[in-house]
């Protein structure tokens, strides 16, 4: 007998989430390949905090994670953060500019320093917010898109591609964005519908014979065409095919990116691609500033003429216009062709715009030298295709298998250099002497030393020249995933492995790099790799062509787009390219969880990396969960104003209830729609839990265990509520295994508070306050006594016992308050509930007999209740009741006592006949009389439902007007229209409701009674 008090959910979450990861217990280190489970986390940005997508990402990953290791699986779930490019970069750089610093004046060097002094605070925040959640993650194994591991890895993945020839430089049409000035890949400009203008301009001939006229949204760019295009069977402009126009405006010279001059007589030519329904069927053709013009441009060995610079205003090739902003160039363009008369016409037009996705700038196609991944090569598309098509890699829902493949079938190449600073700097270096491209790994490299040199130079964490005491002080200092270690630890763990033993400091250092300086050395100069600077005593790392020798390299200033680090994280994180034993017992990982808007940017490229670097799948399931929206199904935005903030509903109502919310809520292929009164019930639904746990430690003997052997036999009860359990189990189980998420969450629900706490805990009272009659003589007394202490031995041993797996069973979802409670049984062998067995079906514990009689006696009961409750008896007032039964007289007799109790009785008798003036309800078989007498208000009673029957009448016939006017269903919403159904349908239904209880109430209506 002891009180655990009320629930309280914040003492008990913060106590176990410092705990679970101080004691690290969802580390695994003893492997059993065979019995893995292994997955990654969708590595959240380190920017911001956690949004309630993020909450449910990774709720429904843990509730897989715990589930799977309760079955006896060594569960691997790896943690970790992406260091997401162009939102880091943006990020700090705004900070920076408040307090008045500018990103460009500061330099590369300097501005990296500040991001990196940023992102831990920002990416502990987080941390601790997936900590609060209690996410099982293995924190040991934690990695960083751009810890030294990942760059190395990321170095290794170009370099492969790179000599696969699947990666190449090329000049090429990109989306330019002007503000963050950088290219961005297709999937990452986002399609916006705008009213904009169709300018047509004229464009006179160059014999003066007239004009052809142009069409076009952007006439800025006019300045950089090169030529006109028509249809080839386009007869109205058929004869003009191989004349020259004139360039309106221009009268100056324009060089075109090879550096000839190009002049302003442009020709027209013939190209199939032009489309003679738009605007006059004439178009000017830009191959610098348009995708499909950059087409053409190639097919006809057009001059690129480039008439912007990168934050998109005019160049020198503008001439007069150098210097504008490409709007306000438009402006002064179109004012000057109208006054040249060359203005033919302006129309409305509608049409997509593309947008930077992040600052929503009007993006600028643009040429320039990028580089590719050809991920429509076969080699790569391939692969990505089959698995799918296989069934190697399934998705979940299955619909998303064929959007995904439709992507693939159009797959374009992916362009993977971007203009920041924030990154995995390109690790390609120019040869200033031959001009041509080297690609370094510390593969180049034999000796340790100079594998470790080169991958700090290659990460930035040093220069080209340094002290010994520089790399000592770095290697030694914390490493940035896993401050607990030092860099050089980490290194070893996750880059050099097979190094384990070595040890660096600034003497062996300086020891090794004078080597490279004896004499014997420097005679066989080209081994040499370090040089020894007197003046600022520091050495000097030496990196040399591949091509030729030469010494003067320069690193590719761009970075990598960080899809293409995010690529490589199912084997990445697992210490790939060095062959760790985790890479070989964890990849391919078991299941990715993650929302449908990364299935281009991420979802595919991990296929196509995996199967191309791995040659093998990086994952087996892909469960891709729905968007999380407000209660009207609107996307939450800071803007709107209706986000949730999944942290402050922990503070509120714990992280079990946002949890259970989030889970219960999550059916395939449904969004999710989200209000704060969801989290609101299912506190209750914690607290109801817990007040059940309350209940039964406050009633369980201290020696129950010792006498568990003298417990009486099980009653009917016992044996249901045991085959309850095990359907419930059943069902949970099957639901998970098919990621049912909301199907497990419901059975568990309707079980503990449906079955469990309403009905199996009211009927155990019967057994547990169970006293002797004293009156009794002594003798008798203590037979009665021990019969009781041994039905209370049953009845306590089936409560701990059935809770003791429910809480099992809610473990996966509600961690926390299922620990605090499990801690406190007597039956909580080991310490963490989380390592114990989940619960199985058990056919030896179903009993179909015992189900069936409590259903039938449950049904019994609601009935009743439910008539009680239409004749307004006070829910306390115990009343008389007679009932005729034939089949369920036996069940009468066995539940007696129950009957009484749950239905609260004073007496029940059995009658032959229907007693006179009483009011007769039934369940099957069994009939059921209660007397007027019991303080039954007939003729109000019968009043007030007429009138209401009334009101429902007039309701119901106002709702099948509105359900029949055209009007109205073509105007409404279809949320209103739906709502009108429903209303209509509950109409019906409490209808006849209603004229079942006036038949009633009139046939014991006294007389004189008003209609
Ligand atoms: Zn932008
Ligand atoms: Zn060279």
């Amino acid at each position: 007998m002891r009180d655990i008090g009320e629930y309280d959910h914040r003492s008990i979450e913060s106590k176990y989430s410092k705990k679970w990861v101080e004691e690290a217990i969802y580390h695994t280190k003893d492997i059993k390949k065979d019995l893995r489970f292994s997955i990654v986390i969708p590595p959240p940005n380190v920017t911001g905090s956690l949004h309630m997508g993020h909450a449910l990402n990774v709720t429904l990953q843990d509730i897989i994670c715990r589930w799977q290791r309760m079955l006896g699986k060594s569960v691997v779930w790896v943690p970790g953060f992406d260091h997401a490019g162009i939102a880091t970069q943006y990020v700090v750089d705004k900070k920076l500019q408040g307090e008045g610093k500018n990103r460009l004046d500061m330099g590369r060097e300097k501005f990296l320093k500040e991001v990196w002094t940023w992102v831990p605070i920002s990416r502990n925040s987080i941390k601790e917010q997936l900590e609060r959640i209690g996410v099982s993650v293995d924190w040991k194994r934690e990695r960083f898109t751009l810890d030294e591991g990942f760059s190395r890895a990321v170095r290794y993945a170009f370099r492969k591609l790179y000599e696969d020839g699947l990666i190449y430089r090329s000049e090429y049409i990109i989306n330019w964005c002007p503000r963050d000035l950088t290219a961005l890949s297709d999937l990452e400009v986002e399609h916006e519908e705008e009213e904009g203008k169709l300018y047509y301009i004229k464009y006179p001939l160059e014999d003066n014979s007239g004009y052809i006229t142009v069409a076009t949204t952007r006439p800025e760019t006019m300045l950089g065409d090169t030529a006109v295009a028509v249809h080839p069977d386009d007869e109205r402009y058929r004869h003009l095919i191989g004349k020259r126009v004139k360039l309106p405006l221009v009268n100056w010279k324009r060089r075109s990116m090879s550096g000839e001059e190009v002049s302003a007589y442009i020709p027209v030519i013939a190209d199939q691609s032009v489309l003679s329904e738009f605007g006059t069927g004439a178009v000017k053709i830009t191959p610098a500033h348009d995708p499909n013009d950059f087409e053409i441009g190639r097919r006809h060995n057009l001059p690129f003429v480039k008439v912007m610079d990168e934050h998109a205003r005019m160049n020198e090739n503008a001439g007069e216009f150098a210097g504008l902003d490409r709007y306000q160039a438009r402006e002064i363009i179109l004012q000057k062709l109208s006054e040249l008369g060359l203005l033919e016409k302006i129309e409305q037009h509608r049409h997509a715009v593309g947008k930077c996705y992040r600052c929503k700038t009007t993006v600028e196609p643009m040429v320039s030298l990028q580089w590719f991944v050809k991920v429509s090569d076969p080699r790569i598309k391939d692969g990505a295709v089959n698995v799918v098509k296989e069934g190697k890699i399934r998705f979940v829902p299955e619909g998303w298998k064929k959007t995904y493949l439709q992507w693939m079938e159009n797959l374009k190449d992916w362009c993977i250099s971007r203009q920041i600073w924030w990154g995995h700097r390109i690790p390609v270096w120019y040869c200033k002497s031959c001009g041509r491209e080297n690609v370094f790994t510390d593969d180049d490299f034999d000796r340790v030393y100079d594998k470790i040199i080169f991958n700090l130079i290659a990460d930035g964490k040093i220069g080209y020249e340094f002290t010994p005491e520089e790399v000592e002080s770095i290697l030694h200092s914390p490493s940035f995933t896993h401050p607990n270690i030092t860099l050089l630890e980490f290194y070893k763990k996750y880059a050099f492995h097979k190094y384990h033993s070595t040890e660096v400091d600034a003497n062996s250092l300086r020891l090794f790099f004078s080597q490279d300086l004896n004499p014997m050395a420097m005679l066989t100069e080209k081994k040499s790799r370090y040089r020894y600077d007197p003046r600022y005593k520091k050495y000097r790392f030496i990196l040399r062509c591949k091509h030729c020798g030469h010494e003067e390299l320069e690193q590719d200033s761009d970075v990598l787009d960080t899809w293409f680090s995010s690529a490589l994280w199912p084997f990445g994180v697992f210490g790939w390219p060095e062959k760790t034993q985790d890479l070989e017992k964890l990849y391919p990982t078991d299941l990715l969880v993650t929302g449908f808007d990364i299935i281009f940017f991420w979802v595919a490229r991990m296929i196509m990396m995996g199967t191309y670097l791995m040659e093998d799948i990086p994952f087996s399931d892909v469960y891709i969960h729905a968007l999380v929206r407000d209660e009207k199904g609107q996307k939450m935005s800071k803007t709107k104003g209706n986000v949730i903030d999944p942290l402050d509903m922990v503070e509120r109502y714990g992280a079990d209830a946002l949890r259970f919310t989030l889970a219960i809520l999550t059916q395939q292929g449904r969004d999710i729609k989200l209000s704060e009164k969801r989290f609101e019930g299912y506190r209750h639904f914690a607290n109801k839990l817990w007040n059940a746990g309350r209940f039964i430690l406050m009633n369980l003997d201290g020696d129950l265990l010792q006498n568990l052997p003298y417990g009486a036999p099980p009653k009917s009860e016992d044996l249901w509520i045991l085959t309850k359990l095990n359907r419930t189990a059943q069902k949970v189980n099957k639901a998970l295994s098919e990621y049912e998420f909301s199907e497990a969450s419901q059975a568990l629900y309707e079980f503990v508070w449906g079955e469990f706490c309403d009905w199996y805990l009211e009927m155990s009272k019967l057994r547990l306050y169970a006293k002797a009659d004293e009156s009794l003589p002594e003798e008798e007394r203590q037979k009665q006594e021990t019969k009781i202490k041994a039905e209370r031995i049953t009845a306590q041993a089936t409560l701990l016992s059935v809770f003791d797996r429910i809480l099992k069973l809610l473990h996966p979802f509600m961690p926390y308050v299922t620990q605090e409670l499990y801690s406190n049984l007597p039956t909580s062998y080991e310490e963490n509930i989380s390592l114990t067995e989940f619960p199985l079906y058990n056919p030896q514990e179903v009993y179909p007999d015992a189900e069936e009689k409590v259903e039938r006696l449950k049904g019994i009961v609601s009935s009743i209740r439910s008539l009680r409750s239409d004749l307004k008896i006070e829910p306390s007032k115990r009343i008389r009741l007679y009932y005729r039964a034939s089949q369920s007289e036996k069940l009468v007799e066995e539940f007696r006592q129950h009957l009484l109790n749950l239905a609260r009785l004073e007496d029940l008798q059995r009658v032959d006949q229907r007693p006179s003036n009483a009011l007769a309800g039934f369940y099957g078989d069994f009939e059921f009389f209660i007397p007027v007498e019991e303080g039954i208000k007939v003729t109000e009673l019968l009043n007030s439902y007429t009138k209401r029957h009334q009101e429902v009448l007039r309701s119901l016939e106002s709702v099948e007007r509105k359900l029949k006017n055209e009007e109205f269903l073509k105007k409404a919403p279809k949320e209103e229209i739906e709502k009108a159904e429903r209303m209509k349908e509950e109409l019906i239904a409490e209808k006849k409701k209603l004229e079942e209880l006036i038949v009633l109430l009139q046939e014991v209506k006294p007389a004189g009674a008003s209609q």
